[in-house]
């Protein structure tokens, strides 16, 4: 494998050119090179270190600098509790915590040594190191099913990874991604800050998500691209009746994609409907980094992730462990996966990492059906999201979908219960859109029956305020009483 980041390397013709930009810290990759050479330098060959992640440029220079050093890296969340920090600290044992000299850390980080990190230092350049298979990242997952669970990947796989995307969206070094997710998982730190910069374009971050601090930098600021997950979709999409210069920016963009969870069908409707532009989505995981996406080309296709990455083997596998064999969009199996993406293994578990596999194939627990094509559509989660009832196995996803299209309903979540007749009921959790006039449990089963099937109807219906969802805006349905 070559470089990483072709574009840090001393010489090149886009030394010159902006990386990135947090607010008012811009680097050129010429800068980029000087100040992660000198957290390099700093950490020389530490076992593994942290880093702080807040959403600043001194994240990105502590994560660039680990990658040339060769330490593996472990992005924390800045907003983590105490016991899920303490657990990845326990988990990952670093040797330093890389920060950015203003950040205040909690007493969970007291044991371990700190290191500020300065974008403006220069330090020796430093070339990668040249073995691909070694742990780059160590990242933790989303914990939306149980505890985070630590996946170390290699720079092989994430370079894989960078580059199915770049074949499928025509990502190159002109484009300039516009970013407001956070740097502690894949889709904000891998695609979001290390995707530009292998490209050779550049990374323009937020901050955090706003509506107006989007409309700035796409289109007329210059901004090509969007990387965002549903609920930042789901504001946009809320946005675009009072705010024109949003929707003149959306028009204008190269690419909107969504991932780390299904876009609802409404939300991408609407935003079509507004701006003339398809969100393009796609779909991944941590363990497997990018596995399908739809390709721009391709026109609309709300509710499907599209086709595998270039790369990627995917198959479906039913409850018998029967391989599916024709695309008849109807079947429902677990989506497993090959590839030169996937991860090396979690760490300290191995009975997991063996768990995880049916022979070379990894299971990624997601559940999909196949178009004729070979598109993939996600049905859900197999251990939250398929239910039982009545002798039918119920995606969730589906049925979320047809209450988000009822005008009453803001928010919705489906689970399951136990039921005594149907083995399990369908229980619907919505966010009224006016908490005052809800719809009825009724009307909103009619509708539901009237869309998909009676058997799909909610059987019962509960109002909370808001969803619960961790910080990539996931429904934690563990929180809803299942699982
Ligand atoms: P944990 O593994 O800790 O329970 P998690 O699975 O949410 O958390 P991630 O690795 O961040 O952690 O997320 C991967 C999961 O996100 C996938 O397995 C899939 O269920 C979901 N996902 C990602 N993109 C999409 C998408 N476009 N549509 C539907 N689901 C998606
Ligand atoms: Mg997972």
């Amino acid at each position: 494998m070559s470089a990483l980041f072709p574009a840090l390397a001393a010489g090149t013709e886009r030394r010159d050119r902006p990386a990135l930009r947090f607010g008012a810290d811009a680097l050129t990759y010429a800068e980029l090179a000087a100040a992660a050479g000198a957290v390099a330098a700093r950490i020389g060959d530490a076992d593994r270190v942290a880093v702080w992640a807040t959403p600043t440029a001194s994240t990105a220079v502590a994560v660039v600098g680990a990658l040339l050093a060769g330490v593996p890296a472990v992005p924390l969340n800045p907003r983590t509790g105490e016991r899920e920090l303490a657990h990845i600290l326990g988990d990952s044992a670093p040797a330093l915590v890389l920060a950015g000299p203003d950040e205040q850390l909690p007493a969970g980080l007291a044991g371990v040594e700190r290191v500020d990190v300065d974008v403006r230092g220069r330090g020796p350049e430093v070339a990668e190191p040249a073995d691909a298979e070694r742990a780059a990242l160590v990242v933790y997952t989303s914990g939306t099913t149980g505890p985070p669970k630590g996946v170390v990947l290699s720079r092989r796989a994430i370079a894989a990874s960078l580059d199915a995307l770049a074949d499928a969206w025509e990502w190159t070094e002109a484009d300039v991604l516009v970013h407001a997710l956070p740097l502690f998982h894949v889709h904000g730190l891998i695609l979001g800050v290390l995707g530009p910069l292998r490209r050779g374009g550049s990374v323009r971050h937020l901050g955090g998500f706003s509506t107006a601090g989007v409309a700035r930098e796409l289109g007329a600021g210059g901004g090509t691209l969007l990387f965002g997950v549903p609920t930042m979709y789901h504001r946009i999409a809320d946005a675009l009746d009072d705010e024109p210069e949003l929707v003149r920016a959306l028009s204008g963009a190269r690419l909107l994609v969504s991932g780390s969870a299904a876009l609802p069908v409404h939300d991408h409707e609407r935003i079509a409907a507004a701006t003339g532009r398809q969100v393009v989505e796609r779909y991944g995981m941590t363990e497997t980094l990018m596995l399908c996406s739809v390709r721009p080309e391709a026109g609309p296709r709300p509710g499907s992730v599209g086709l595998p990455l270039g790369g990627v083997d995917l198959r479906l596998v039913d409850d018998d462990g029967s391989v599916l064999g024709a695309y008849d969009g109807e079947t429902v199996g677990e989506i497993q996966v090959r590839g030169p993406n996937l991860f090396t293994e979690y760490l300290n578990r191995p009975d997991a990492t063996a768990a995880a596999y049916d022979g070379d194939w990894f299971r990624t627990g997601d559940m999909a059906v196949r178009d004729a094509d070979g598109a993939v559509r996600i049905v859900g989660r197999r251990a939250t999201d398929l239910i039982k009832s009545g002798g039918y196995k119920i995606g969730a996803g589906e049925i979320e979908n047809a209450l988000l299209d009822h005008p009453g309903v803001r928010e919705a979540a489906v689970t399951g219960e136990p039921d005594p007749d149907l083995g399990e009921r369908i229980v619907a959790w919505i966010v009224p859109a006016d908490a005052e006039k809800p719809p009825s449990a009724e009307e909103l089963a009619a509708h539901v029956a009237s869309q998909l099937a009676p058997h799909k109807r909610p059987r019962v219906v509960r109002h909370l305020e808001a969803l619960p969802r961790n910080d990539m805006g996931k429904v934690l349905k563990k929180a809803l009483g299942r699982a």
